[in-house]
């Protein structure tokens, strides 16, 4: 793989990532690193109190226009500056091994990063993914 066709962040990890350089090392921190982010959330709410979770069912009404300014994420409030860090980090930290993933097996990051925009554009302004 060329590393000039790399996005810069793939350049990056292929450069530092040495000690964990295994696809096995790398597919269990991937998800340990995803189970960071979501700890980092549930910390947020639980923990901090600067997020509250609010949820009940969500509306479609056949207006999809309509239902997007409806429909919510169910989160009230906002992170406070040190959640927001500590959810950035281990969001950083899940980007990380999710390049590693993709320089293991000569997957181009910002090739998918075109193809996800292209099949987004495709979809039109709306998809009930
Ligand atoms: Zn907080």
């Amino acid at each position: 793989m060329e590393h000039e066709d790399l996005p810069a962040l793939q350049q990056a990890v292929e450069r530092n990532l040495v000690r964990h350089r295994s696809i096995l090392d790398i597919i269990s921190k991937l998800e340990e690193s995803d189970a960071k982010v979501n700890r980092a959330v549930a910390r947020a709410v639980t923990m901090c109190g600067c997020i509250e979770i609010h949820a009940s069912k969500q509306v479609f009404d056949g207006d999809l226009a309509r239902s997007l300014a409806t429909v919510n994420y169910h989160v009230n409030g906002e992170l406070c500056e040190q959640c927001r860090e500590q959810v950035e980090t281990e969001l950083g930290r899940h980007l990380y091994y999710l390049s590693a993933l993709c320089n293991a097996l000569q997957v181009d990051l910002g090739k998918v990063i075109k193809g996800e925009l292209r099949r987004l554009a495709a979809l039109g302004l709306f998809t009930l993914a």
